[in-house]
Protein backbone atom coordinates (compact mmCIF):
# COMPACT_ATOMS: atom_id res chain seq x y z
CA UNK A 1 0.00 0.00 0.00
CA UNK A 2 2.69 1.98 0.55
CA UNK A 3 4.29 2.08 -2.81
CA UNK A 4 1.29 2.10 -4.84
CA UNK A 5 0.70 5.27 -2.27
CA UNK A 6 3.95 6.76 -3.66
CA UNK A 7 3.52 5.94 -7.13
CA UNK A 8 -0.09 7.47 -6.84
CA UNK A 9 1.43 10.50 -5.62
CA UNK A 10 4.65 10.74 -7.64
CA UNK A 11 4.07 9.51 -10.61
CA UNK A 12 2.18 12.31 -12.65
CA UNK A 13 5.49 14.35 -12.27
CA UNK A 14 7.73 11.47 -13.31
CA UNK A 15 5.88 8.78 -15.70
CA UNK A 16 7.36 6.21 -14.63
CA UNK A 17 4.40 3.43 -14.64
CA UNK A 18 2.93 3.20 -18.01
CA UNK A 19 0.51 0.54 -16.41
CA UNK A 20 -0.05 0.25 -12.46
CA UNK A 21 -1.63 -3.58 -11.32
CA UNK A 22 -2.82 -2.26 -8.13
CA UNK A 23 -5.78 -4.83 -7.74
CA UNK A 24 -3.07 -8.01 -8.89
CA UNK A 25 -0.55 -6.24 -6.39
CA UNK A 26 -2.97 -6.43 -4.03
CA UNK A 27 -4.07 -9.92 -4.57
CA UNK A 28 -0.14 -11.12 -4.80
CA UNK A 29 0.57 -9.72 -1.29
CA UNK A 30 -2.21 -11.31 0.59
CA UNK A 31 -1.04 -14.69 -1.67
CA UNK A 32 2.48 -13.94 0.12
CA UNK A 33 0.93 -12.97 3.76
CA UNK A 34 -0.72 -16.62 3.52
CA UNK A 35 2.79 -18.23 2.79
CA UNK A 36 4.39 -16.43 5.43
CA UNK A 37 1.90 -17.50 7.56
CA UNK A 38 2.01 -20.79 6.82
CA UNK A 39 6.43 -20.40 6.81
CA UNK A 40 6.59 -21.25 3.22
CA UNK A 41 7.99 -17.55 2.45
CA UNK A 42 10.25 -17.18 -0.93
CA UNK A 43 13.54 -15.81 -1.09
CA UNK A 44 11.65 -12.40 -2.54
CA UNK A 45 8.09 -12.92 -0.38
CA UNK A 46 5.96 -9.71 -0.06
CA UNK A 47 8.97 -7.77 -2.00
CA UNK A 48 7.16 -5.07 -4.71
CA UNK A 49 8.47 -4.74 -7.66
CA UNK A 50 8.20 -2.31 -11.08
CA UNK A 51 8.52 -4.77 -14.32
CA UNK A 52 10.07 -2.82 -17.50
CA UNK A 53 7.42 -2.64 -19.71
CA UNK A 54 9.58 -5.05 -22.12
CA UNK A 55 8.74 -8.02 -19.92
CA UNK A 56 5.68 -10.03 -21.33
CA UNK A 57 3.64 -10.34 -18.55
CA UNK A 58 0.31 -12.54 -19.10
CA UNK A 59 -2.78 -10.56 -19.87
CA UNK A 60 -1.38 -7.47 -18.47
CA UNK A 61 -0.01 -4.07 -20.67
CA UNK A 62 3.04 -5.44 -22.74
CA UNK A 63 3.85 -3.00 -25.46
CA UNK A 64 7.38 -2.40 -25.53
CA UNK A 65 6.53 2.01 -24.44
CA UNK A 66 5.65 1.67 -28.56
CA UNK A 67 2.46 2.32 -30.17
CA UNK A 68 3.03 -0.44 -32.59
CA UNK A 69 1.66 -3.00 -29.45
CA UNK A 70 -1.20 -0.61 -28.58
CA UNK A 71 -3.04 -3.17 -26.60
CA UNK A 72 -1.26 -5.99 -26.87
CA UNK A 73 -1.64 -8.41 -23.88
CA UNK A 74 0.60 -11.75 -24.33
CA UNK A 75 -1.09 -15.18 -23.43
CA UNK A 76 2.39 -15.86 -21.41
CA UNK A 77 4.64 -14.44 -19.01
CA UNK A 78 8.42 -14.13 -19.44
CA UNK A 79 10.41 -16.69 -17.23
CA UNK A 80 12.48 -13.82 -15.90
CA UNK A 81 9.20 -12.26 -14.24
CA UNK A 82 7.60 -16.07 -13.75
CA UNK A 83 10.81 -16.58 -11.54
CA UNK A 84 10.34 -13.92 -10.01
CA UNK A 85 6.46 -14.45 -8.70
CA UNK A 86 7.75 -17.85 -8.43
CA UNK A 87 9.94 -17.03 -5.41
CA UNK A 88 6.88 -14.44 -3.84
CA UNK A 89 7.61 -10.98 -5.33
CA UNK A 90 4.48 -8.90 -6.00
CA UNK A 91 4.21 -7.22 -9.36
CA UNK A 92 3.47 -3.03 -8.87
CA UNK A 93 2.98 -2.55 -12.53
CA UNK A 94 4.71 -2.01 -16.21
CA UNK A 95 7.51 0.75 -16.20
CA UNK A 96 8.27 3.37 -19.15
CA UNK A 97 11.39 3.14 -21.45
CA UNK A 98 12.92 3.89 -24.63
CA UNK A 99 10.23 2.46 -27.27
CA UNK A 100 11.94 -0.91 -27.90
CA UNK A 101 14.48 -0.33 -25.60
CA UNK A 102 16.20 1.77 -28.16
CA UNK A 103 17.51 5.39 -26.56
CA UNK A 104 19.83 6.64 -23.81
CA UNK A 105 17.47 9.21 -21.69
CA UNK A 106 13.50 7.26 -22.48
CA UNK A 107 12.52 10.07 -24.67
CA UNK A 108 11.89 7.33 -27.74
CA UNK A 109 8.70 6.28 -25.63
CA UNK A 110 5.53 6.75 -26.95
CA UNK A 111 4.33 7.56 -23.31
CA UNK A 112 6.39 10.71 -23.21
CA UNK A 113 10.05 11.08 -21.60
CA UNK A 114 10.56 9.74 -17.53
CA UNK A 115 11.56 12.78 -15.20
CA UNK A 116 14.36 11.93 -13.14
CA UNK A 117 13.58 12.33 -9.34
CA UNK A 118 17.12 13.74 -8.80
CA UNK A 119 17.70 18.28 -9.72
CA UNK A 120 21.09 19.99 -9.35
CA UNK A 121 21.25 22.11 -6.63
CA UNK A 122 18.95 25.41 -6.80
CA UNK A 123 17.53 24.57 -9.89
CA UNK A 124 14.05 23.58 -11.36
CA UNK A 125 15.63 22.13 -14.68
CA UNK A 126 13.83 18.71 -15.43
CA UNK A 127 16.47 16.06 -15.74
CA UNK A 128 16.53 12.82 -18.28
CA UNK A 129 16.61 9.44 -16.23
CA UNK A 130 18.71 7.87 -18.49
CA UNK A 131 17.80 5.19 -21.14
CA UNK A 132 16.37 2.80 -22.39
CA UNK A 133 15.26 1.28 -18.56
CA UNK A 134 14.45 5.22 -17.57
CA UNK A 135 10.99 4.04 -15.72
CA UNK A 136 13.20 1.30 -13.88
CA UNK A 137 15.46 3.46 -12.43
CA UNK A 138 13.44 6.64 -11.47
CA UNK A 139 11.04 4.34 -9.88
CA UNK A 140 13.51 2.37 -7.49
CA UNK A 141 15.07 6.12 -7.23
CA UNK A 142 11.73 7.79 -6.17
CA UNK A 143 10.73 4.77 -3.88
CA UNK A 144 8.37 3.69 -6.37
CA UNK A 145 9.09 -0.05 -5.97
CA UNK A 146 11.40 -1.25 -3.91
CA UNK A 147 13.26 -2.93 -7.51
CA UNK A 148 12.80 -3.20 -10.96
CA UNK A 149 13.61 -5.45 -14.20
CA UNK A 150 15.27 -4.01 -16.41
CA UNK A 151 16.99 -5.29 -19.72
CA UNK A 152 20.77 -4.13 -21.24
CA UNK A 153 21.34 -4.29 -25.01
CA UNK A 154 23.95 -1.27 -24.80
CA UNK A 155 24.06 -0.18 -21.08
CA UNK A 156 19.94 0.61 -20.97
CA UNK A 157 20.46 -0.92 -17.07
CA UNK A 158 24.45 0.94 -16.02
CA UNK A 159 23.43 4.49 -17.43
CA UNK A 160 20.15 5.23 -16.22
CA UNK A 161 21.86 3.46 -12.88
CA UNK A 162 24.26 5.90 -12.97
CA UNK A 163 21.94 8.65 -13.79
CA UNK A 164 19.51 8.03 -10.77
CA UNK A 165 22.37 6.77 -7.62
CA UNK A 166 21.01 2.92 -7.97
CA UNK A 167 22.93 -0.12 -8.89
CA UNK A 168 21.94 -1.90 -11.81
CA UNK A 169 23.18 -5.22 -13.24
CA UNK A 170 23.27 -6.69 -16.54
CA UNK A 171 24.58 -9.90 -15.83
CA UNK A 172 26.73 -12.32 -18.42
CA UNK A 173 24.67 -12.95 -22.00
CA UNK A 174 22.97 -16.42 -21.06
CA UNK A 175 22.57 -15.75 -17.31
CA UNK A 176 18.87 -14.55 -17.81
CA UNK A 177 16.31 -15.96 -20.22
CA UNK A 178 15.47 -13.98 -23.26
CA UNK A 179 12.22 -16.05 -23.15
CA UNK A 180 9.22 -13.51 -23.22
CA UNK A 181 11.49 -10.81 -23.36
CA UNK A 182 10.51 -8.14 -26.61
CA UNK A 183 13.40 -8.10 -29.11
CA UNK A 184 15.67 -5.54 -29.44
CA UNK A 185 19.16 -6.81 -30.95
CA UNK A 186 18.83 -10.42 -29.73
CA UNK A 187 22.71 -11.43 -29.84
CA UNK A 188 23.24 -8.18 -27.07
CA UNK A 189 19.65 -8.24 -25.06
CA UNK A 190 19.65 -9.24 -21.65
CA UNK A 191 17.93 -8.84 -18.15
CA UNK A 192 19.15 -7.97 -15.07
CA UNK A 193 17.70 -5.75 -12.36
CA UNK A 194 17.80 -1.84 -11.11
CA UNK A 195 17.82 -1.69 -6.99
CA UNK A 196 18.91 0.86 -4.46
CA UNK A 197 21.70 -1.22 -3.48
CA UNK A 198 24.48 -3.95 -4.34
CA UNK A 199 22.54 -6.28 -1.78
CA UNK A 200 18.97 -6.56 -2.99
CA UNK A 201 20.19 -6.01 -6.50
CA UNK A 202 21.97 -9.36 -5.74
CA UNK A 203 18.85 -11.19 -4.34
CA UNK A 204 16.96 -10.10 -7.27
CA UNK A 205 19.04 -11.32 -10.14
CA UNK A 206 19.51 -14.86 -7.90
CA UNK A 207 15.92 -14.95 -8.50
CA UNK A 208 15.49 -14.07 -12.33
CA UNK A 209 18.46 -16.23 -13.12
CA UNK A 210 18.80 -19.58 -14.05
CA UNK A 211 18.75 -22.17 -17.09
CA UNK A 212 16.06 -21.88 -19.58
CA UNK A 213 15.16 -24.43 -22.26
CA UNK A 214 13.32 -21.99 -24.05
CA UNK A 215 16.21 -19.86 -24.66
CA UNK A 216 18.50 -21.83 -27.11
CA UNK A 217 21.30 -19.43 -26.10
CA UNK A 218 20.66 -19.53 -22.11
CA UNK A 219 23.54 -20.79 -20.27
CA UNK A 220 22.89 -24.52 -18.43
CA UNK A 221 25.38 -23.44 -15.12
CA UNK A 222 23.78 -23.55 -11.60
CA UNK A 223 22.93 -19.77 -10.55
CA UNK A 224 25.51 -19.02 -7.43
CA UNK A 225 24.45 -17.68 -4.00
CA UNK A 226 24.79 -14.08 -5.55
CA UNK A 227 23.95 -12.64 -1.83
CA UNK A 228 26.70 -14.34 0.18
CA UNK A 229 29.18 -13.01 -2.47
CA UNK A 230 28.26 -9.37 -1.58
CA UNK A 231 30.09 -8.96 1.76
CA UNK A 232 33.55 -11.28 0.48
CA UNK A 233 35.51 -7.78 -0.09
CA UNK A 234 38.24 -7.23 -2.80
CA UNK A 235 41.43 -8.65 -0.94
CA UNK A 236 43.65 -10.06 -3.44
CA UNK A 237 42.11 -9.34 -6.47
CA UNK A 238 43.39 -7.67 -9.27
CA UNK A 239 41.63 -4.72 -10.48
CA UNK A 240 42.39 -3.52 -14.24
CA UNK A 241 42.08 0.09 -15.70
CA UNK A 242 41.77 0.53 -18.96
CA UNK A 243 43.87 3.70 -20.63
CA UNK A 244 41.61 3.54 -23.78
CA UNK A 245 38.68 4.55 -21.55
CA UNK A 246 40.48 7.80 -20.16
CA UNK A 247 38.62 9.54 -23.23
CA UNK A 248 39.99 12.99 -24.97
CA UNK A 249 37.53 15.91 -22.67
CA UNK A 250 36.55 13.93 -20.43
CA UNK A 251 35.26 16.00 -17.71
CA UNK A 252 37.23 16.46 -14.55
CA UNK A 253 34.38 15.40 -11.81
CA UNK A 254 34.60 11.78 -13.98
CA UNK A 255 38.21 11.66 -13.89
CA UNK A 256 38.23 12.50 -9.55
CA UNK A 257 35.14 10.03 -9.07
CA UNK A 258 37.22 7.32 -11.14
CA UNK A 259 40.31 7.20 -9.09
CA UNK A 260 37.88 7.22 -6.10
CA UNK A 261 37.07 4.35 -6.62
CA UNK A 262 40.64 2.50 -6.98
CA UNK A 263 41.45 4.20 -3.83
CA UNK A 264 38.61 2.63 -2.04
CA UNK A 265 39.16 -0.91 -3.72
CA UNK A 266 43.39 -0.60 -2.97
CA UNK A 267 41.63 0.12 0.94
CA UNK A 268 40.20 -3.26 1.12
CA UNK A 269 43.02 -5.02 -0.41
CA UNK A 270 42.92 -5.00 -4.07
CA UNK A 271 45.61 -4.35 -6.15
CA UNK A 272 45.19 -1.75 -9.40
CA UNK A 273 46.80 -2.71 -12.38
CA UNK A 274 46.73 -0.43 -16.08
CA UNK A 275 45.69 -2.47 -18.60
CA UNK A 276 44.68 -2.36 -22.50
CA UNK A 277 42.02 -2.83 -24.49
CA UNK A 278 43.40 -1.65 -27.97
CA UNK A 279 39.79 -1.65 -29.77
CA UNK A 280 37.44 0.02 -27.34
CA UNK A 281 37.24 3.02 -29.99
CA UNK A 282 35.40 0.66 -32.20
CA UNK A 283 33.23 -0.49 -30.12
CA UNK A 284 30.75 2.29 -30.29
CA UNK A 285 30.69 2.35 -34.21
CA UNK A 286 30.43 -1.67 -34.56
CA UNK A 287 27.49 -1.64 -32.03
CA UNK A 288 25.55 1.01 -33.76
CA UNK A 289 25.83 -1.34 -36.50
CA UNK A 290 25.16 -4.77 -34.83
CA UNK A 291 21.98 -4.00 -33.04
CA UNK A 292 20.17 -1.89 -35.52
CA UNK A 293 20.90 -4.64 -38.26
CA UNK A 294 19.52 -7.72 -35.60
CA UNK A 295 16.41 -4.79 -35.08
CA UNK A 296 15.36 -4.59 -38.45
CA UNK A 297 15.14 -8.39 -38.66
CA UNK A 298 13.12 -9.03 -35.17
CA UNK A 299 10.91 -5.86 -36.14
CA UNK A 300 9.50 -7.18 -39.07
CA UNK A 301 6.90 -9.30 -37.39
CA UNK A 302 5.33 -5.98 -36.55
CA UNK A 303 3.28 -5.65 -39.42
CA UNK A 304 -0.76 -5.35 -38.27
CA UNK A 305 -1.61 -8.94 -38.92
CA UNK A 306 0.26 -10.13 -35.73
CA UNK A 307 -0.35 -7.74 -32.93
CA UNK A 308 -1.15 -4.49 -31.73
CA UNK A 309 -2.45 -1.65 -33.81
CA UNK A 310 -3.80 -2.44 -37.37
CA UNK A 311 -4.48 1.00 -39.95
CA UNK A 312 -6.02 -1.08 -42.79
CA UNK A 313 -5.42 0.35 -46.02
CA UNK A 314 -6.51 -0.60 -49.58
CA UNK A 315 -5.18 -4.04 -49.69
CA UNK A 316 -2.39 -6.17 -47.46
CA UNK A 317 0.75 -4.28 -48.56
CA UNK A 318 -0.75 -0.72 -48.26
CA UNK A 319 -2.15 -2.44 -44.26
CA UNK A 320 2.12 -3.40 -43.65
CA UNK A 321 2.60 0.57 -44.98
CA UNK A 322 0.11 2.26 -43.08
CA UNK A 323 0.77 0.43 -40.07
CA UNK A 324 4.16 0.45 -39.44
CA UNK A 325 4.22 4.24 -41.02
CA UNK A 326 2.09 5.21 -37.65
CA UNK A 327 3.32 2.77 -35.09
CA UNK A 328 6.96 3.23 -35.04
CA UNK A 329 8.41 6.04 -33.55
CA UNK A 330 11.41 8.17 -35.32
CA UNK A 331 14.13 6.47 -34.22
CA UNK A 332 12.90 3.02 -34.54
CA UNK A 333 12.35 3.89 -38.09
CA UNK A 334 15.92 5.31 -38.09
CA UNK A 335 17.18 2.00 -36.37
CA UNK A 336 15.09 -0.09 -38.86
CA UNK A 337 16.49 1.99 -42.38
CA UNK A 338 20.08 1.68 -41.11
CA UNK A 339 19.96 -1.89 -40.19
CA UNK A 340 18.15 -2.65 -43.59
CA UNK A 341 20.97 -0.78 -44.97
CA UNK A 342 23.85 -2.49 -43.35
CA UNK A 343 22.42 -6.07 -44.05
CA UNK A 344 21.68 -5.27 -48.33
CA UNK A 345 23.74 -7.60 -50.57
CA UNK A 346 25.84 -4.82 -51.96
CA UNK A 347 27.06 -3.38 -47.96
CA UNK A 348 26.24 -6.31 -45.71
CA UNK A 349 30.02 -7.57 -46.02
CA UNK A 350 31.26 -3.61 -45.95
CA UNK A 351 29.85 -3.22 -42.39
CA UNK A 352 27.65 -5.85 -40.82
CA UNK A 353 30.90 -8.63 -41.48
CA UNK A 354 33.28 -6.08 -40.32
CA UNK A 355 31.41 -4.95 -37.32
CA UNK A 356 30.57 -8.48 -36.45
CA UNK A 357 34.87 -9.18 -36.87
CA UNK A 358 35.40 -5.70 -34.79
CA UNK A 359 33.28 -7.59 -32.07
CA UNK A 360 35.26 -10.45 -32.00
CA UNK A 361 38.83 -7.85 -31.25
CA UNK A 362 36.80 -6.54 -28.54
CA UNK A 363 35.94 -9.80 -27.15
CA UNK A 364 39.41 -10.93 -27.48
CA UNK A 365 40.63 -7.79 -25.71
CA UNK A 366 39.09 -8.64 -22.82
CA UNK A 367 40.05 -12.09 -22.35
CA UNK A 368 43.35 -10.91 -22.71
CA UNK A 369 43.28 -8.62 -19.56
CA UNK A 370 41.56 -11.88 -17.63
CA UNK A 371 44.30 -14.28 -19.07
CA UNK A 372 46.68 -11.88 -17.73
CA UNK A 373 45.40 -12.16 -14.31
CA UNK A 374 43.08 -9.39 -14.02
CA UNK A 375 39.85 -10.27 -12.05
CA UNK A 376 37.17 -7.18 -12.97
CA UNK A 377 38.04 -4.07 -15.03
CA UNK A 378 36.90 -0.70 -13.52
CA UNK A 379 35.61 2.24 -15.15
CA UNK A 380 33.80 5.68 -15.57
CA UNK A 381 29.47 4.26 -16.17
CA UNK A 382 28.85 7.25 -18.41
CA UNK A 383 30.46 10.50 -19.40
CA UNK A 384 28.45 12.83 -17.71
CA UNK A 385 25.65 12.99 -14.72
CA UNK A 386 22.29 13.23 -16.57
CA UNK A 387 21.22 16.19 -18.83
CA UNK A 388 18.37 17.33 -19.35
CA UNK A 389 14.62 16.84 -20.92
CA UNK A 390 14.80 17.88 -24.76
CA UNK A 391 18.45 18.53 -24.65
CA UNK A 392 18.98 20.85 -27.92
CA UNK A 393 22.27 18.90 -29.04
CA UNK A 394 21.21 15.43 -28.37
CA UNK A 395 17.66 16.26 -30.12
CA UNK A 396 19.85 17.58 -33.39
CA UNK A 397 22.57 14.76 -33.67
CA UNK A 398 21.67 11.63 -32.60
CA UNK A 399 25.50 10.48 -32.72
CA UNK A 400 25.86 12.82 -29.59
CA UNK A 401 22.50 10.57 -28.25
CA UNK A 402 24.91 7.56 -28.86
CA UNK A 403 27.93 8.79 -27.01
CA UNK A 404 26.61 8.48 -24.19
CA UNK A 405 26.99 4.29 -24.87
CA UNK A 406 30.59 4.96 -25.03
CA UNK A 407 31.41 3.00 -21.55
CA UNK A 408 29.02 0.41 -21.70
CA UNK A 409 28.50 -0.94 -25.41
CA UNK A 410 31.98 -3.11 -25.18
CA UNK A 411 30.58 -5.33 -22.14
CA UNK A 412 27.26 -6.52 -24.16
CA UNK A 413 29.63 -6.71 -27.49
CA UNK A 414 31.60 -8.81 -25.54
CA UNK A 415 28.76 -10.75 -23.11
CA UNK A 416 30.12 -9.83 -20.43
CA UNK A 417 28.89 -9.09 -16.72
CA UNK A 418 28.88 -5.49 -16.08
CA UNK A 419 27.47 -3.31 -12.73
CA UNK A 420 26.88 0.01 -12.22
CA UNK A 421 27.45 1.30 -8.74
CA UNK A 422 26.60 4.78 -7.43
CA UNK A 423 29.70 6.27 -6.23
CA UNK A 424 29.56 9.97 -5.82
CA UNK A 425 28.05 13.64 -7.11
CA UNK A 426 28.93 16.34 -9.77
CA UNK A 427 29.23 19.83 -8.76
CA UNK A 428 25.67 20.09 -8.72
CA UNK A 429 24.77 17.13 -6.72
CA UNK A 430 23.96 14.94 -8.92
CA UNK A 431 24.96 11.04 -8.53
CA UNK A 432 27.25 9.71 -10.66
CA UNK A 433 28.27 6.03 -11.24
CA UNK A 434 31.18 3.81 -11.84
CA UNK A 435 31.26 0.46 -13.64
CA UNK A 436 32.58 -2.75 -12.47
CA UNK A 437 32.97 -5.21 -15.33
CA UNK A 438 33.89 -9.07 -14.73
CA UNK A 439 34.76 -12.21 -15.99
CA UNK A 440 31.84 -14.50 -17.95
CA UNK A 441 30.02 -15.80 -15.56
CA UNK A 442 31.29 -14.16 -12.41
CA UNK A 443 28.63 -11.20 -11.35
CA UNK A 444 30.13 -12.38 -7.73
CA UNK A 445 32.91 -10.68 -7.45
CA UNK A 446 30.96 -7.71 -9.16
CA UNK A 447 28.80 -7.67 -6.36
CA UNK A 448 31.57 -7.83 -3.61
CA UNK A 449 33.60 -4.83 -5.84
CA UNK A 450 30.46 -3.19 -6.27
CA UNK A 451 29.61 -3.53 -2.63
CA UNK A 452 32.94 -2.06 -1.46
CA UNK A 453 32.52 0.98 -3.62
CA UNK A 454 28.75 2.13 -3.31
N1 LIG B 1 21.35 3.37 -25.88
C1 LIG B 1 21.58 2.14 -26.56
C2 LIG B 1 20.70 2.04 -27.78
O1 LIG B 1 19.94 2.91 -27.99
C3 LIG B 1 21.38 0.99 -25.63
C4 LIG B 1 19.99 0.56 -25.50
C5 LIG B 1 19.84 -0.67 -24.65
O2 LIG B 1 20.77 -1.11 -23.97
N2 LIG B 1 18.67 -1.27 -24.75
O3 LIG B 1 20.78 1.12 -28.53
Amino acid sequence: DAYLAAIEAGNDKLNAYVAITADAARSMARASDARIAQGEAGPLEGVPLGIKDLFATKGVHTQAASHILDGFKPEYESTVTANLWRDGAVMLGKLNMDEFAMGSSNETSYYGPVVNPWRGEGSSKALVAGGSSGGSAAAVAAWMCAGATATDTGGSIRQPAAFTGTVGIKPTYGRCSRWGVVAYASSLDQAGSIARSVEDSALMLASMSGFDAKDSTSADLAVPDFAAAVERGVKGLVIGVPREYRMDGMPAEIETLWQQGLEWLKAEGATIRDISLPHTKYALPAYYVVSPAEASSNLARYDGVRYGLRVTGKDITDMYELTRAEGFGREVKRRVMIGTYVLSAGYYDAYYVRAQKVRTLIKRDFEEAFNAGVDAILTPATPSAAFGVADQDMAADPVKMYLNDVFTVTVNMAGLPGIGVPAGKDAQGLPLGLQLIGKPFDEETLFAAGRVIE
